[in-house]
């Protein structure tokens, strides 16, 4: 099969041929049709996350058919397959219902090839049914992007005033939920970026600026997604007291040295990290209420170097998306 290889950090993915995949007790076999490209993939690739599988096929937002395999879903199914592809189910963070921090999970495109290929195959316990109200490429964004940043939304509590810092394929779809739950949104973007300020405010963000200079207003909560250290102390900066600051990224430049003044007043500083299956669960089923529409640009799968550059560049609005 066609696939994307990523073979160590410092080197594009090539394009090879390589033997399908084999399909395992439990395993289902997913001719994809649209796999995301998250910005984990381009930590991956950079070798910020430095214990990839090798060879690796990457990717982690794969939406396809199922062809053959499980029990769980009927030949022909569309199924999604997320970050989290196994748990061990038996420590302490399994059994808590936190199996998102488990001690052994394995991810897939990191730890298990993922979805920039033609074939890919995963644990059906961990694969999720696609809403019908998403064509494939359109529903891609929701499995990474969607879901973390839903996560990241609901450990932010009840804020009001919500701070997205980093303006991309995650805020996107977080700006929509957290508008239609009735919050204001600020949006914060590198400075000048008006093209992505405009993007925000066409999605419901009653505020759009300079994320390190911060909004006009004391805000409840910020999460930030961009991997920005920097923005910390400027989102703690921009908090009210009893305020919190949440990191969605799963790699982040080093964090400056602040101020304790910036933290004291009870405020909460954390980072959320990977999904559990309850959360894909929550909001595959929001999603379509909201509804939430996606902003993809897609790319053919041999133009993955290109998909992930642009995402380098800061050069996409709302998530790239690689089509079969
Ligand atoms: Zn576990
Ligand atoms: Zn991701």
């Amino acid at each position: 099969m066609k696939a994307m290889v990523f073979e160590g950090s410092g080197r594009p993915l090539r394009a090879d041929q390589i033997p399908e995949p084999e399909v395992r007790g439990g395993q289902v076999l997913v001719r994809v049709r649209a796999c995301g490209v998250c910005r984990t993939d381009l930590h991956i690739v950079d070798g910020d996350l430095t214990k990839p599988k090798l060879p690796l096929v990457p990717g982690h937002q794969v939406v396809g058919e199922v062809l053959e395999g499980g029990t769980r879903f009927e030949r022909g199914a569309r199924v999604g397959v997320p970050w989290l592809g196994w748990t061990c189910g038996e420590c302490r963070y399994c059994v808590s219902g936190n199996e998102n921090l488990c001690d052994r999970a394995r991810f897939t495109g990191y730890d298990i090839d993922g979805g920039y290929a033609e074939l890919a195959t995963a644990d059906e316990r961990f694969c999720f049914p696609i809403p019908e109200a998403y064509a494939d490429e359109q529903a891609a964004p929701l499995l990474c992007a969607g879901l973390i940043g839903y996560r990241a939304l609901r450990l932010a509590g009840e804020a009001e005033a919500l701070g997205l810092y980093g303006f991309g394929a995650s805020a996107h779809i977080v700006c929509q939920v957290a508008v239609a739950q009735g919050r204001r949104v600020f949006a914060g973007t590198r400075a000048g970026d008006d093209e992505t300020q405009e993007f925000a405010r066409s999605l419901g963000a009653v505020w759009a600026g300079d994320a390190a200079a911060g909004p006009p207003e004391e805000l409840d909560a910020v999460i930030v997604f961009a991997p920005v250290g920097a923005l910390v102390p400027a989102a703690l900066t921009a908090v009210r007291k009893g305020g919190s600051v949440g990191c969605a990224g799963s790699h982040m430049s080093d964090i400056p040295a602040f101020p304790y003044e910036l933290l004291w007043g009870e405020s909460v500083f954390r980072s959320v990290a990977n999904l559990t299956r309850h959360d894909g669960e929550e909001f595959l089923a929001l999603a379509p209420t909201v509804p939430v529409r996606t902003e993809v640009e897609t790319f053919p799968l041999e133009e993955a170097n290109e998909a992930l550059e642009r995402l380098r560049g800061g050069a996409l609005q709302g998530a790239a998306v690689l089509v079969a």
